[in-house]
C-alpha cells in the first residue's frame, strides 16, 4: 500500500547492461521511497550505480542496458506497465531531470526561449506562442536570468546559467519531481552555491520532491532532508540527513564520512578507504563491501545482508545489525 506522502516507491529494481566481459549489474534490487516535498540526496563513490539508478527512474535505460526487473509506483501510477508514448509525457511534465553538463541536454541551434516554449507547447498544445513566450519570459527572471538573454543560443551563456535554464524546463511544467544528477559538479564554488540556495528558495516555493544524485556529502548536508548511500549497486544505508550524519551505522558510510576534508582536523587526519570499488561484471560473494570492510565476519563473505529498518526511520544493509529480531524490512515497514 502507497501513503499518500510517498510520491514514488521504488521495489527491487535490477538494472542491467549486457557487455563484452558479461553482465554488468549496476542497481541491483534497490528498494526506497522518494516522499513528497522531500530532497533526498543519492550518494556514493564513481561508479556506484547513482547515475542509472536516476536514469532507471525515468525510464531511460539505453542498450545496451534494460530494466531486468522490478516495480516503480509513481504517484500510484505503474511506471513499469505505462506504453512509452504515456512514458514520454510524463518526462518532462512530471519528472524532469538536470544533468551534470546541460550542454548536453540543451540543442546547441535552438535559443532559450525555444526550449522553453516547445517543452510548454508540446505537453500543452493548448498554450498559444505569445502565452508560452510570456511565461519562459516570467520563468527565467524568476531564476535569475535577464529576459534579454531569451534569444541567446546555449553557448552564449555561462554554465551557471546554462544548469537555471534546466531548471526553468523543469518548472515550466511543474514538475512534481526534479532528479539532479551531479547538477552541480561543472560549476565554480561561488556560482554552485548560487544555484544550491535557488534550489532551496524554488523548493519551498513550487513544493518540489528532489532527488539529487553526487558524490558531494558537503551539498547533501546543505540541502537534503534525508540521504540515501548507494556501494556496488546496492542500497548501503539510508536515514534523516541529522541522523547519518550523526549516527551511521554502515562501515562504508562511516569511511565515506571520515573522508571528507574537516576544517577542525588536520590534513593527517584524513581518512582514506582501503581498497576500489568492485567490478560489477564479476562482484565479490555475500557483502559487497567485504574485502573493503574493517568489521568484515565471516558470514558477510558468503551471505549478503538484507536492507533492514535498524532503528525508525534508519535502514541499513550489514550483518552488524540483522542478527535483532526486532528488525523490519523495508517491504514490512512500509506495508
Ligand atoms: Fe562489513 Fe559485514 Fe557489514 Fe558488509 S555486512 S559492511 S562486510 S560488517
Amino acid at each position: 500500500m502507497m501513503t499518500n506522502d510517498v510520491l514514488y516507491r521504488i521495489r527491487d529494481l535490477v538494472v542491467e547492461y549486457h557487455t563484452r566481459a558479461g553482465i554488468l549489474t549496476a542497481v541491483d534490487h534497490v528498494s526506497f521511497d522518494i516522499r513528497r516535498g522531500e530532497v533526498l540526496g543519492l550518494v556514493g563513490e564513481s561508479g556506484c550505480g547513482k547515475s542509472t539508478l536516476g536514469k532507471a527512474l525515468m525510464r531511460m535505460i539505453q542498450e545496451p542496458g534494460r530494466i531486468a526487473s522490478g516495480e516503480l509506483w509513481f504517484d500510484g501510477m505503474n511506471l513499469m506497465q505505462l506504453p512509452p508514448g504515456e512514458m514520454r509525457k510524463l518526462r518532462g511534465s512530471r519528472i524532469s531531470m538536470i544533468f551534470q553538463d546541460p550542454m548536453t541536454s540543451l540543442n546547441p541551434v535552438q535559443r532559450v526561449v525555444d526550449h522553453i516554449t516547445e517543452t510548454i507547447r508540446v505537453h500543452q498544445p493548448q498554450t498559444s506562442e505569445k502565452a508560452a513566450r510570456a511565461r519562459a519570459a516570467e520563468l527565467v527572471d524568476r531564476l535569475g536570468i535577464s529576459r534579454n538573454r531569451l534569444d541567446d543560443y546555449p553557448h552564449q551563456l555561462s554554465g551557471g546559467m546554462r544548469q537555471r535554464v534546466m531548471i526553468s524546463l523543469a518548472l515550466a511544467l511543474r514538475a512534481d519531481l526534479v532528479i539532479a544528477d551531479e547538477a552541480t559538479t561543472s560549476l565554480d564554488v561561488i556560482v554552485e552555491a548560487q544555484f544550491l540556495d535557488l534550489l532551496k528558495e524554488l523548493r519551498e516555493e513550487f513544493n518540489l520532491t528532489i532527488l539529487l544524485i553526487t558524490h558531494n556529502i558537503g551539498i547533501v548536508a546543505e540541502l537534503a532532508d534525508r540521504v540515501a548511500v548507494m556501494y556496488a549497486g546496492r542500497m548501503a544505508e539510508l536515514a534523516e540527513v541529522h541522523e547519518l550524519f550523526e549516527r551511521p551505522d554502515h562501515p562504508y558510510t562511516r569511511g565515506l564520512l571520515r573522508a571528507v576534508p574537516n576544517i577542525r582536523l588536520d590534513d593527517a587526519e584524513l581518512y582514506k578507504m582501503p581498497g576500489s570499488p568492485p567490478d560489477l561484471v564479476s562482484p565479490p560473494p555475500g557483502c559487497r563491501f567485504h574485502p573493503r570492510c574493517p568489521d568484515v565476519m565471516d558470514i558477510c563473505t558468503r551471505q549478503a545482508p538484507t536492507f533492514y529498518e535498524n532503528k525508525p526511520g534508519h535502514f541499513v544493509n550489514c550483518w552488524l545489525y540483522q542478527e535483532r529480531e526486532e528488525n523490519v524490512s523495508l517491504e514490512e515497514a512500509s506495508s
